[in-house]
């Protein structure tokens, strides 16, 4: 493959390109054990930085691994790579831990094997023009049947296969139901709707993450005024909204257009939400 502008900091420095870190007994490799985070470096930036390094610790401890890095030293490394890129390029900042071994069969993560590197990379920010989605067959699965309370690679070929069945589909994302058939999220980012003036976003319960640019949000909408409301929230709901949007760290504030047969157009709360998220990020 080719990839954009890569640097990794591991083991006490930083390597430029795919840097390998695995081998083929890594526990990560064949059992899933690792945990990441996303952040961004876009127009001279990097909001909210400090709470994705916090994150990625608590993902760790959730995983059974050991957060080996102090928060505020994951930022500092971070804000030490982006400046290896040319000014105002827009970074990926993806630090991860992963398990080495294994305890018991292999199986349960050792947390005195733990690993982390921090990996930067370019990628440009998406257009503001948003994405269209499908309501999937796919669930996410609730805290009892899989760690959804750390940001694990291991949840993601669940929301891998709803992209896959909503690009066969003739849609760009996913949107997923809990295991109660409450919308939870996309496969990629959390969901708002907008009707009668009111927003309201699904309640955390456990079955989807609840993003650090969701929250956000949410206390950018308040401060501003606005009525924000965390409850559950069925296909319907969404179906029947006036606006449609979605947050998260690699898109920011984005519209839904379409959800299936209904089609939206960007309204002025999305365009309110992704101005305070703006100024926010500029401070
Ligand atoms: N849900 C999922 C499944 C995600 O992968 C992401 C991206 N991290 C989000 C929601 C949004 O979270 P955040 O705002 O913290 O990036």
């Amino acid at each position: 493959a080719e990839w954009s502008e890569t640097w990794t900091y591991i083991d006490g420095g930083w390597r430029s390109g795919n840097e390998p870190v695995l081998g083929p007994r890594s526990h990560a490799f064949w059992q899933g054990s690792s945990v990441f985070d996303g952040a961004r470096a876009f127009e001279g930036v990097m909001p909210d930085l400090d709470l994705h390094c916090a994150r990625v610790n608590r993902s760790a401890v959730a995983m059974g691994l050991a957060a080996t890095m102090a928060a505020g030293e994951i930022a500092e490394l971070a804000r030490e790579g982006v400046a290896k890129f040319a000014a105002g390029t827009a970074v990926y900042i993806r630090p991860m831990y992963w398990a080495e071994e294994g305890g018991f069969m292999g199986v349960d993560p050792l947390a005195a094997s733990t690993r982390f590197c921090l990996c930067l990379y370019e990628t440009p920010m998406p257009a503001p023009t948003g994405f269209t989605a499908t309501i999937s067959s796919f669930r996410r699965p609730s805290y009892e049947v899989a760690p959804t309370d750390a940001k694990a690679g291991c949840l993601y070929p669940n929301s891998g296969r709803a992209l896959r069945e909503a690009k066969a589909r003739g849609f760009e994302n996913a949107i997923m139901c809990d295991m109660l058939g409450n919308i939870a999220e996309t496969a990629t980012s959390n969901l708002f709707l907008v009707k009668d003036g009111k927003v309201a976003t699904p309640v955390p319960n456990g079955s989807f993450l609840n993003g650090i640019t969701r929250q956000r949000t949410i206390n950018l909408l308040r401060a501003a005024g606005m009525d924000v409301a965390e409850t559950q929230l069925r296909p319907r709901d969404f179906l029947e909204a006036d606006e449609v949007f979605s947050t998260g760290n690699y898109s920011k504030v984005v519209p839904v257009t379409q959800i299936d047969g209904r089609h939206f157009q960007p309204g002025p709360v999305m365009a309110k939400a992704r101005e305070l998220y703006w100024d926010f990020a500029h401070g």
